[in-house]
């Protein structure tokens, strides 16, 4: 089948590599000449594990090509994949400007039937303003809700094994076509759900804000937990074998960032306030994660009795998530800028974010590009994501390298009993720190 991908981002990029690899022509199309010109050399301008391959793969079987002119991209395919940014507005309202605009241009660049597949996160009613746009056109266009599922960090996986497939649409034909494209990443059995345009727009929201939900839950009662004396890692391990509740999106820490739970819990909001209805559970998610990505800068002040001035922070891990570059909306962010703020010197290592966090943070912060130099001779270790390559790491040389040894873990990745043991001063998220550890997983 003959593809176009219009915005070569992450989602764009992997569901353009994984439509090729399963044999159709695929085209991406994206405005950012650079980001186009870096994928037609065959280099990958995102982090994500295993995409390059299947890229590279792909450019050179001729099934996938890269462009900047969204008229060659539209009038070569019968499907259009729309996968925009949809970014916050000011009012927290997700901004479909983009999506409408392209939708727009893609009407004067019809030249026969085609079908439009919204990829983006949009509100309910989005859909139905594309088709509107496309009211009189030409020719006929088929427009379809299919929200994407995927983790970034695992992004290439979860397109290849999705767990299910949301079509939104009441067009046979058009459902019949996502049907076809889509079924060789299901043949295990996950199911492909078809219902109705809105109701797809919906349960993608669903989706992330119960994610979003299950976090803030569980980070709410971390506090409690401080001050209680209680651990919440032993509360976790005690309910997650619970299929009801289950086992994932359970840890306490600094709070969830990233380009979609924030955007998407503040959009559902703004959607509910339009309709008249107050989504009060959502509203207290949204404010639980504001303050707790300040919970463990609070913690660190109160260990130093309020005098950070001057101190030597170290800061391990900068994107929102392991095995991404992406530190939009991301804790350590908010973290740094607070720190900085009250006069730290702050001293970060990232296995692959610096690049992008360079962009945000600039020289106010010290680079090193590796996490034992981070650390040399810093009052604190502030570990705000929970990469591998942090978790098991040398304490003993660490010890030595550090001037005071005061590790704040936002992730609970370390044992609070261990590390007394071995001479650390530890503050975790709701971690009982004289615990003995009870028994492991
Ligand atoms: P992204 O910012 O990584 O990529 C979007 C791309 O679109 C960029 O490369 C940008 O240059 C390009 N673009 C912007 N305007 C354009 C235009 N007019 N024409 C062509 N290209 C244009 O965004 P993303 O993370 O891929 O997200 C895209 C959508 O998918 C959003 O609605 C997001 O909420 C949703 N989503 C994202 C994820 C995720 O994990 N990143 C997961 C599920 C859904």
């Amino acid at each position: 089948m003959k593809i176009a991908v219009i915005g070569t981002g992450y989602v764009g990029l992997v569901q353009g590599a994984c439509l090729a690899d399963t044999g159709n022509d695929v085209v991406c199309m994206d405005i950012d000449r650079r980001k186009i010109s870096l994928l037609r050399r065959g280099k990958i301008p995102i982090y994500e594990p295993g995409l390059e391959e299947v890229v590279r793969r792909n450019v050179k079987e001729g099934r996938l090509t890269f462009v900047t002119s969204l008229a060659s991209a539209a009038r070569k395919s019968d499907v259009i994949f729309l996968c925009l940014p949809t970014p916050p507005s000011d009012d927290g309202a997700a901004d479909v400007t983009r999506v409408l605009q392209v939708t727009k241009r893609i009407r004067g660049l019809l030249n026969g039937h085609k079908i439009i597949v919204s990829k983006s996160t949009v509100p309910v009613g989005t859909v139905d303003r594309i088709r509107q746009l496309l009211r009189g056109a030409a020719y006929p266009v088929d427009v379809v809700s299919n929200p994407e599922f995927l983790k970034e960090g695992s992004a290439l996986q979860d397109s290849m094994h999705p767990d299910r497939i949301v079509i939104g649409s009441r067009s046979p034909r058009a459902v019949e076509v996502l049907r076809e494209l889509y079924e060789p990443f299901v043949r295990t059995g996950n199911p492909i759900v078809v219902m109705d345009e809105r109701s797809a727009e919906m349960t993608k929201y669903a989706a992330n804000c119960m994610l979003a939900t299950k976090i803030s839950f569980m980070n709410d009662l971390a506090n409690l937990c401080d001050r209680l004396g209680v651990d919440i890692e032993m509360v976790r391990r005690g309910i997650a074998s619970d299929p009801r509740i289950g086992k994932q999106f359970l840890f306490a820490g600094v709070g969830f960032g990233g380009s979609c739970f924030p955007k998407d819990v503040k959009a559902l909001l703004k959607t509910g306030e339009s309709a008249g209805y107050q989504l009060r559970l959502m509203r207290a998610v949204d404010q639980v994660n504001e303050t707790q990505k300040r919970v463990l800068v609070a913690k660190l002040v109160e260990h130093f009795r309020g005098r950070v001035r001057g101190r030597r922070i170290a800061v391990w891990g900068l994107s929102f998530k392991p095995l991404t570059d992406d530190v939009r909306e991301a804790p350590a962010l908010v973290i740094i800028q607070d720190l900085l703020q009250m006069g730290a010197q702050v001293v970060v290592h990232d296995p692959a974010a610096m690049t992008t966090a360079r962009k945000i943070l600039g020289r106010r912060v010290k680079y090193c590009r590796n996490a034992y130099d981070a650390v040399k001779g810093a009052d604190a270790l502030v570990v705000v994501t929970e990469w591998n390559e942090f978790r098991r790491p040398d304490f003993v040389r660490l010890k030595k390298l550090m001037r005071h040894s005061a590790i704040f873990d936002g992730r609970n990745i370390f044992e609070p009993a261990e590390m007394s043991k071995m001479g650390f001063v530890y503050h975790g998220i709701g971690r009982r720190v004289e615990a003995t550890g009870g028994s492991k997983e």
